[in-house]
């Protein structure tokens, strides 16, 4: 199947081609007409789909067909995104989609001056890609005015609502018009993403390009047991031997990510870190670095990571399991991009067990085990709380370290012990009430 067939005009077909693009991915197949009926969507769709020309494609064909008369552009579309680089992302696929219409867009998000922003706002803008605070910085300022949206996109609206920002979106969606097409995008479908989907989107048409909960095939995942202080030693090495040129790693703290970025520097690697306490210049030009091939190894939190879009990266790396499941399925949603194959890899210690066993449960399968001869675990070894949050909290870690941490997410990770050493469930007694105690007396 073409590109040709989906209803789209001749100036977006050359855009299309211009990129590369052969024939639509299956989320583009199913979406870009039914929205170009000026339907609303719900779609389960990934990253690494294609969902953003999916979703823009379509977006900017009805507002080229329906442009307005003289006078300043008001904003007629509005792509809410979860993160500055989806949205910087975003803002470069609509420019490029979009490069032989007549339309203005534009991205705003924090962490930078707003002055130029608003200057862009007030010469006129026909597509504006936002981040929800920022957004919401240019409404208190009477910067922006949404009373002309016609489309409203939620981009991994999931990651929103993991991000708390639900009281912003609902703010949002009281500035813009009732009659308006709806396109909900988001990776997994928690019971809050169907609350949301039903009060904001009008007999929405379902679109599913991937099992739910279930990463890309093209993904190849494997689990190295390995001692909590020795992953490093172990990434160093995997990186060195295997020749890895350009390696996604996510840690689940801030300070894990700098800390272990500086680390691999001392083994030679060049790294850097990406997360949200980076000026949004760094971030950039991290990212940019990573593409381009200058820097080898990007260590990243789930927060930083989520939407980045590098094409046929080839290895992303669970340095630290994630502490929810989900986070799982999107981090290796960075590999196996748009029909590239991608590795990976979870190197995994004793405290992990029970955050492990959360992810095979999601999957509904068991992840292959393969220990790395040289980095075979110390079964003498015992499980500890793992620690949810770098900075302040950190601090309040009582100093016999057996405290949990307590993070936005609850549920204790004391995993298995050694002997059980990452066997579903198989804790052995005295492991047990020792992680129970743990419990019962951390304020998690
Ligand atoms: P997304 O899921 O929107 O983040 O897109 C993932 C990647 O797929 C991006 O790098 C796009 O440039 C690429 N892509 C989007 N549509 C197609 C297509 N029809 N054929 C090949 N690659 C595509």
């Amino acid at each position: 199947m073409s590109f040709d067939t989906l209803g789209l005009s001749a100036e977006l077909l050359r855009a299309v081609a211009e990129q590369g693009y052969s024939e639509p991915t299956p989320v583009q197949r199913q979406a870009i007409p039914v929205i170009l009926q000026g339907r609303d969507i719900l779609a389960g769709a990934q990253t690494g789909t294609g969902k953003t020309a999916g979703f823009t494609l379509p977006l900017l064909q009805r507002l080229n067909d329906a442009t307005p008369g003289k006078g300043r552009r008001p904003v007629r579309a509005l792509i809410l995104t979860p993160t500055r680089e989806l949205a910087a992302q975003v803002g470069e696929s609509v420019g490029t989609y979009g490069r032989h219409l007549p339309l203005v867009s534009t991205v705003i998000f924090g962490g930078v001056k707003i002055n130029p922003q608003i200057q862009q706002l007030r010469r006129g803008v026909d597509i504006l890609v936002a981040t929800p605070g920022r957004l919401l910085d240019h409404v208190s300022q009477k910067t922006l005015d949404l009373s002309s949206v016609e489309i409203l996109v939620l981009d991994e609206a999931d990651r929103m609502l993991d991000m708390g920002f639900i009281r912003d979106i609902r703010r949002i969606l009281a500035l813009l018009p009732q009659r308006r097409q709806n396109l909900l995008f988001s990776a997994t479908y928690s019971n809050d993403i169907r609350q949301l989907a039903d009060t904001l989107l009008d007999a929405p048409v379902l679109i599913e390009v991937a099992r739910r909960n279930t990463p890309t095939e093209l993904v190849s995942q494997v689990i190295h047991p390995v001692d909590r202080e020795r992953k490093r030693e172990l990434l160093s090495f995997m990186v060195g031997s295997q020749n890895w040129r350009q390696v996604l790693v996510f840690t689940r703290t801030k300070h894990g990510a700098n800390r272990l970025s500086q680390q691999l520097e001392k083994d030679g690697i060049c790294s850097a870190a990406i997360h949200g306490n980076k000026s949004q210049g760094a971030r950039t030009r991290a990212l940019q670095h990573f593409k381009r091939g200058e820097v080898r190894v990007l260590v990243a939190t789930d927060i930083a990571a989520r939407g980045l879009d590098i094409d046929q990266l080839p290895h992303v790396v669970n340095y630290e399991l994630p502490n929810v499941a989900e986070d799982y399925v999107h981090r290796i949603g960075r590999t196996g991009r748009a029909g590239n194959e991608g590795q990976a890899v979870s190197l995994v210690c004793v405290d992990e067990g029970r955050l492990l066993g959360d992810i095979e449960r999601l999957l509904k399968r068991d992840l292959p085990r393969v220990v790395i001869p040289g980095y075979e675990p110390d079964p003498s070894i015992r499980a500890e709380p793992i620690q949810r949050r770098s900075g302040a909290g950190a601090k309040a870690r009582p100093r016999n370290g057996s405290g949990q941490q307590q993070g936005k997410r609850s549920g204790g990770s004391a995993g298995a012990s050694a002997g059980s050493r990452l066997s579903k469930g198989g804790r052995p007694e005295a492991q047990k009430k020792r992680g129970n105690r743990r419990r019962a007396a951390g304020p998690g």
